[in-house]
């Protein structure tokens, strides 16, 4: 089902007008970071579900993912081409979830580029084999979440599936019409792209997030957009915790004054810290437990959460991350 493919839930929660926002549509805000170099923040709750970058290469443009839905997609390349005047050349994908593919059909006319492991991950499990099976249990899976929605009293669990609900009716709704496009371009662990105007580096380190995670790099305006590798306030999936940590490590050693994460608001390195804390985190209570021989359900509902991972957002909250990466450690 198509659900397993998109990520738990995001939401931009702290709206911090760090960057200037140029432009606001149904989906996103535009924020400008640099002369040709623009930031789409979702909006929650529309279709949009993830963010996007804009970069002006000189003779055409480059996008750094293509948002949930075709709907938010087509309002992406729109807002890009009318900003500049130029047309959109490539479309990277940072990696396979859904929220950052499923608008790709807008960009089936330009190269996509991603990893040749995102693309075999994206085509192994973003498969829709059956349409009419695929919105059935859409729907059957939106009744669930509303009765769940119902029976929580925890505010920001509350918030958290709210948002879910609302991101996955817009995916409900572009379903019949949603066509999945893979990248047609696949390098491994870098690729350098010189445009006239400027030059922008794809970098994967690994997989932390999910086993492929690129982000996009612009070495002259210091400009990193993220992908998943960095998220504001959110319990994020965790696939591999102990590389997650080391991709971060080496991250902070390039030289980056804007930090366009996944899902929330850009920020400066500070992001870059605040996730390496979380995972440090997860990792250390997580070892320490597993070395003293607690179960996991005496771990996972005994251990004291501290601020401000209590009001961070995420459907399955911290306790499923921690489940998570006990998992990973009792191997
Ligand atoms: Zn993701």
């Amino acid at each position: 089902m198509i659900i397993n493919r998109v990520d738990t839930n995001k939401v931009p929660v702290r709206v911090k007008r760090v960057k200037e926002i140029i432009r606001e549509t149904d989906f996103f805000s535009l924020c400008i970071l640099s002369d040709g170099v623009y930031a789409a923040i979702a909006k929650p709750g529309q279709g949009a579900w993830s963010n996007a970058g804009i970069v002006d290469l000189g003779e055409g443009l480059l996008i750094f993912d293509s948002f949930a839905t075709p709907s938010a997609g087509y309002e992406l390349r729109k807002q890009a081409e009318d900003l500049t005047g130029k047309k959109v050349r490539y479309l990277i994908n940072s990696h396979y979830h859904g929220d950052h593919v499923f608008g790709n059909q807008i960009f089936s006319d330009t190269t996509i580029i991603s990893t040749s492991l995102t693309r075999k991950w994206f085509e192994e499990n973003n498969k829709i084999v059956d349409l009419n099976q695929e919105i059935e249990e859409t729907e059957e899976y939106l009744k669930k979440l509303k009765e769940q929605i119902g029976v929580t009293a925890d505010r920001f669990m509350k918030e958290s599936l709210t948002s879910q609900y609302k991101e996955m009716s817009a995916i409900l709704k572009d379903l019949p019409t949603m066509k999945l496009v893979f990248p047609a371009v696949l390098f491994e662990e870098k690729l350098v792209i010189e445009g006239s105007k400027r030059k922008v580096e794809l970098n994967c380190f690994g997989g932390g997030h999910t086993p492929s995670d690129t982000f996009l790099y612009l070495p002259e305006e210091k400009v990193g957009f993220m992908g998943d590798l960095v998220t504001v306030d959110l319990h994020l999936p965790i696939y591999d915790p102990e590389e997650f940590s080391t991709i971060l490590e080496k991250v902070k050693l390039l030289d980056m004054e804007t930090v366009v994460p996944g899902h929330g608001y850009p920020g400066g390195n500070e992001l870059l810290c605040t996730m390496e804390k979380y995972l440090a985190f997860l990792i250390g209570k997580t070892k320490e437990a597993v070395k003293n021989n607690v179960s996991l359900e005496d771990f996972v509902s005994n251990l004291e959460i501290p601020d401000p991972y209590t009001e961070w957002r995420g459907v399955n909250g911290i306790r499923g991350n921690l489940s998570k990466v006990y998992a990973y450690y009792s191997e």
